[in-house]
């Protein structure tokens, strides 16, 4: 009976836990890293500028998949390791973000997010395995073969 209530406890606990922590965000899948650093508008005045707009890879991804490479979102989605909701989604915040960038002449910035690049490549220090696709599922990047977290990133030279 106190087994069971342990159980029960520990139950409601994880629950309780689960719905108030934040689902860590799947990693996405970019192919390349913008070429820039960002944008910025060329003013005709001396206002001030505005606070700049942080666009992260995978918007940025999703908006040069979309309009540039001009692939359907169910490609696009499938090229970034995510669903076609979850493209439509970032799809959407990327256009937001544009939109307003060049209607008030705000500079835009790239940033990180929960991305990882194709082109990257890993060294497990433990098993010594290079690997270039870490698990989606975990946040910190862990060895495929042997789940040590004691990895180093290869320089791009290297092979
Ligand atoms: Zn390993």
């Amino acid at each position: 009976m106190l087994i069971l209530f342990v159980v029960k406890c520990s139950l409601y606990l994880y629950s309780t836990y689960a719905l108030y922590m934040p689902r860590p965000k799947k990693l996405r899948k970019i192919s390349n890293a913008p070429k820039f650093k960002g944008f910025r508008a060329i003013r005709l005045d001396s206002d001030k500028e505005p606070a700049p707009i942080l666009m992260d890879y995978d918007e940025y991804e999703a908006i040069r998949l979309s309009d540039y490479v001009l692939k359907k979102q169910t490609e696009a989605a499938r090229d970034m390791g995510i669903s076609r909701p979850t493209f439509a989604r970032i799809y959407e915040s990327a256009r937001r973000k544009l939109a307003k960038a060049l209607s008030e002449g705000a500079p835009i910035i790239f940033q990180g997010g929960p991305v990882y690049f194709t082109s990257e490549w890993f060294l497990c220090r433990n098993c010594k395995c290079y690997f270039n696709h870490p698990d989606k599922e975990e946040s910190s990047i862990v060895c495929p073969l042997c789940r040590s977290s004691h990895v180093r990133q290869c320089e791009q030279d290297t092979f």
